[in-house]
């Protein structure tokens, strides 16, 4: 081992940097975060090369004075928090002091700055932390920030860099989350002297479809709620615009951005048997929280946060946001989409969706096959308002086919309803409802059935006693491994002499199911089978309860529960006008 020697300051403070700065993207996100500290109100970034050959941030904040122009670049130099307890009570984005120091041992560094009130400002020229120039100098009110040749002295980093292009889109992607956060302030990106972004102070809704786009946006519901002194608020996307990955998903606390497992699964959890698993919702979510109840110092570029009480913060966001999506504004056209979407997602905005007019066959692609499914209707085919399709439907016009869909002539073509799905969906709110408090429709069993179970389900069965008298089961242990059930849950067919209960309990398997894995163990194994022959009386029941439903166009897994076929897709495929004599 060599001997243990004290680092020289200059190599102390590579390594440090290393850890704030890690590329271009860190130093623009650090640049940002103070203009807005110095309440800008307007912010023009310039990147050259990515960022790799410069960036330059112009604001009109309250500037830095003459005289701590040299502390600032210093290493834990703040105005912001002068103890540690201060993290607690203040708002700022930044805190540590150890952005400009940092970046300012790594690159060439010039700061322009004129301070509130003062007659003159002051300019500092530095390279790798040495100051070269220094002198007086006169602007309006505001900082100006160059870093030119980050990681001159740091080769070996500066060759891990990605490329321009990469970290040009990290770039415009972090100012879009603080265009987000900060509406009222302008924001301007230059990009090798083009303007790649602009964005003018307005209001949140203005803001929020200027980033996200003015296809995406009349899909996205507002939503807002308090709980004491936290409030959750933002945009969320109705059910038929989902994304593959989570990069649509902005979450901000208290004005930071933030990588937040517990607020992403708070908000998928709003979605939870309304769109498919593997898709996410598109979210701006903003979360104030008094800074008391945060700890914002648990990670070096501070994107995570860590909260006091997890739960309540959980339960308000997925409240918040489920909310939105229930309105009852949600929009018919809304509700087929987001069939359309689960069965074929697809991840670019609603704004780049093919226009496919060209003919398609019935043998082509899913996608293709989209198409004919679902052109767009002028007029909605179900009126959400009475609730139900019946009103659209003559008596007699239901068929079943081949025992497992139901095909139903409605206004202007036809709907096909997968009468497994349905049942499941009907079942899961039902049952969801019961959980909540409604009281379930029991049917009682004549004679009541003694169950013999084996030791795991004997195992499920404790797990779940608790919950299976909501979904209408009635049954208490009678003996070792024996239980007894007296009553079952209305309306359900395939008891099967308990094989039903069985099924259930032994999907369960090990460890505490949550109540909604029950819930849709429930509902799947107690629904009407494909193959099972229904009567005209049963069919339209079911597309009636089915209507009455929250969601009525996905199962609770996600899928869709019915297809709709126009009239107008048919004198298409058999190639009739519409002034074809018929
Ligand atoms: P921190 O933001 O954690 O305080 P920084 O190293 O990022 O640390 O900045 C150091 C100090 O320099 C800040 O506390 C602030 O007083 C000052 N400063 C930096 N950028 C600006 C700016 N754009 N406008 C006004 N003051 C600034
Ligand atoms: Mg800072």
């Amino acid at each position: 081992m060599a001997r243990i020697q004290k680092l020289t300051p200059e190599t102390s403070g590579k390594i440090a940097a290393g850890e704030v700065v890690e590329r271009p993207f860190n130093v623009v996100k650090e640049l940002v975060e103070n203009s807005l500290d110095a309440s800008a109100s307007r912010i023009v970034l310039e990147i050259d090369g990515g960022g790799k050959r410069s960036i330059r941030i112009d604001d009109d904040g309250t500037g830095i004075a003459a005289e701590d122009m040299t502390r600032a670049v210093e290493n834990y130099s703040t105005s912001k928090i002068q103890s540690i307890d201060d993290i607690y009570r203040i708002r700022s984005l930044g805190f540590r002091g150890e952005a400009l120091a940092s970046i300012n041992a790594v690159s060439r560094m010039t700061i322009k700055s004129m301070e509130e009130g003062a007659e003159i400002g002051r300019e500092i020229r530095w390279v790798a932390g040495e100051i070269r120039n220094d002198g007086p100098f006169v602007r309006t009110v505001g900082t100006e920030i160059l870093i030119e040749d980050l990681f001159f002295n740091l080769p070996a980093r500066k060759k891990f860099l990605s490329s321009e292009a990469s970290e040009t889109r990290r770039i415009v992607a972090a100012i879009q989350g603080f265009a987000l956060a900060w509406p009222k302030t302008a924001f301007v990106v230059r990009s090798n002297g083009r303007e790649v972004l602009s964005f003018p102070a307005g209001s949140l809704e203005e803001r929020v479809e200027m980033v996200l786009g003015s296809s995406v946006f009349p899909h996205l519901k507002q939503f807002s709620r308090t709980d004491g002194s936290i409030e959750a608020s933002g945009y969320t996307s109705m059910p038929s615009i989902t994304k593959g990955t989570r990069s649509s998903q902005y979450i901000f606390v208290n004005g930071r951005a933030v990588k937040d497992r517990l607020l992403g699964h708070a908000v998928r959890q709003a979605y939870q048997s309304i769109i498919p698993g593997d898709r996410f919702p598109i979210v701006v979510l903003m979360l104030d929280v008094p800074p008391a109840m945060l700890d914002i110092n648990v990670h070096p570029t501070k994107a995570e946060v860590r909260f006091e009480n997890e739960r309540d913060i959980h339960r308000l966001v997925s409240s918040a946001v489920r909310g939105a999506l229930e309105e009852k504004t949600v929009s018919f056209q809304d509700k087929v989409e987001s069939v359309y979407n689960s069965i074929f997602p697809r991840d670019d905005s609603p704004g780049a969706e093919a226009e496919s007019s060209s003919p398609v066959s019935y043998t082509d692609t899913e996608t293709d096959r989209s198409d004919w499914l679902f052109q767009e209707s002028p007029q909605p085919l179900f009126d959400k308002d009475s609730g139900n399709v019946r009103g659209q439907v003559s008596t007699g016009l239901y068929w079943q086919l081949h025992d497992s869909y139901i095909m139903i002539q409605i206004r202007g073509g036809m709907v096909i309803i997968d009468q497994h799905a349905a049942h499941e969906r009907i079942l899961y709110d039902r049952s969801r409802r019961n959980v909540d408090g409604e009281k379930p429709a029991v049917q009682s069993l004549l004679f009541p059935a003694t169950l013999e179970l084996s030791p795991d389900e004997f195992d499920s069965f404790e797990k779940v006693a608790d919950t299976l008298p909501n979904l209408g089961f009635e049954a208490e242990p009678f003996g070792m491994r024996t239980i007894i059930v007296r009553g079952i849950p209305a309306g359900v067919r395939n008891w099967d002499d308990g094989r039903l209960l069985r099924t259930i309990l032994s999907d369960l398997g090990r460890g505490l199911p949550a109540t909604d894995s029950i819930l849709r163990s429930f509902a799947c194994h107690s629904a009407i089978r494909a193959g099972e022959p229904l009567t005209l009386e049963e069919m339209e029941s079911l597309t009636d309860q089915l209507f009455a439903t929250e969601f009525p166009f996905t199962c609770p897994h996600g899928r869709p529960t019915m297809l709709r076929v126009e009239m107008r897709e048919l004198e298409k495929r058999f190639q009739r006008t519409p002034k074809t004599e018929r």
